[in-house]
């Protein structure tokens, strides 16, 4: 059973008692620095000169330092600027700065479970981690409640990292809501397969051949669209409230018995012996190591395969049809 912390669990003034950086002011990064401010926190933000997320964090009342900077004066240093450049990150502007005693603190486990980056044994390295976008954690903290986040340490030099990580999430409301104990490798591992095999990849890959078998067969691409894309957030909208249960309570008898006879026919044995070959490689570091050397040689692959799928049959019947219904993507 999962062990789960709520505000009586943790002690706000830990948190309170330390001095905090928060590095990169984006979907993350706002969220924690504005929200531990407004717990009492003693907090400044790290950005690079010439950052445009500057002017926002001061505009907002943060104070703002070089990332090296920030690190000096601080004894808590969370790390939220993208992951492939925290390594880079981490070596100019932590590394050369980090004392004895300070913690090391990251939202998502990436860089410390495949040692991209190596912290000394003499520092707390913890993660806490809200389940949920940026903007959603910070507008749940001003309404009084919370994200739920996942926290974890990976190496406890205070004897105490564990309390600091619950304070920390405590001051950016992931207490409200729930706190569950993880390790960086259990997230790491699980996020990247989550959004490999189905929430990203795996949805995004059975829609474009749902989509593609229609259109091939001759039938209209704007029906296709709405039968392969558009649906899916109803279904999903309905398992989301419900589970699986609700998805089938609503949906016809004749699309529930479709469901059990053909959807493991599209998800089949084989289908199944592929994701456990892409878990094999997100635990052995093949996906991570081949990750870095795509970014770090500039993204050559990742601009192609983003390239053919804006230039598709489905992207642009989407556009399309969505520029017709105005309450869709109203902040585009
Ligand atoms: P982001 O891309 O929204 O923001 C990155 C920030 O870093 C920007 O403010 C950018 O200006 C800044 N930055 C870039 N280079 C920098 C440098 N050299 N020095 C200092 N700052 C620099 O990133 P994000 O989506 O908030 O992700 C941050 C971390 O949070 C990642 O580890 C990510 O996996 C994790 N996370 C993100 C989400 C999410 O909702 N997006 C959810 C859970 C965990
Ligand atoms: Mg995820
Ligand atoms: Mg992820
Ligand atoms: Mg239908
Ligand atoms: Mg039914």
């Amino acid at each position: 059973m999962a062990e789960l912390f709520y505000d009586d669990d943790a002690d706000l003034s830990i948190i309170q008692n330390r001095k905090v950086a928060v590095l990169g002011y984006g979907s993350q990064g706002h969220a924690h620095a504005l929200s531990l401010r407004d717990s009492g926190v003693d907090v400044r933000v790290g950005l690079h000169e010439g950052s445009k997320s500057r002017a926002k964090a001061e505009e907002q009342g943060l104070r703002v330092a070089a990332p090296a900077e920030a690190v000096q004066e601080a004894d808590v240093i969370m790390v939220l600027v993208p992951d492939p450049i925290q390594a880079k990150v981490y070596e100019e502007s932590i590394a050369p700065h980090l004392k004895d005693g300070d913690a090391l603190f990251f939202g998502h486990g990436l860089n410390i479970r495949y040692d991209f980056i190596k912290p000394p044994a003499s520092v707390d390295v913890c993660m806490v981690a809200p389940k949920g976008p940026g903007h959603l954690v910070r507008r749940q903290y001003e309404e009084g409640r919370g994200v739920p986040c996942i926290a974890a340490v990976e190496q406890d030099a205070s004897g105490k990292a564990f309390a600091l990580a619950l304070s920390y999430a405590k001051a950016i409301g992931g207490t409200r809501a729930g706190v569950i104990k993880t390790t960086f490798t259990e997230e790491a591992e699980t996020d990247l397969f989550g959004e490999q095999a189905v929430l990203c990849g795996g949805t995004a890959s059975l829609v474009k051949a749902g989509f593609d078998t229609l259109v091939e067969a001759g039938y209209q691409p704007e029906i296709a669209y709405f039968e392969c894309l558009h649906e899916l957030k109803l279904i999903v909208d309905l398992m989301y409230e419900g589970g699986l249960e609700k998805m089938r309570w609503s949906v016809s008898e004749t699309a529930e018995w479709g469901d059990y006879v053909s959807g493991p026919r599209i998800i089949n044995d084989q289908t199944r012996a592929e994701m456990k070959k892409i878990l094999g490689e997100i635990q052995d570091g093949t996906f991570a190591n081949n990750w870095m050397a795509e970014y770090n040689a500039g993204l050559p692959k990742y601009n192609e395969y983003k390239k053919a799928d804006e230039d598709s049959l489905l992207a642009t019947t989407g556009e399309k049809l969505r520029s017709l219904m105005s309450w869709v993507d109203e902040d585009k």
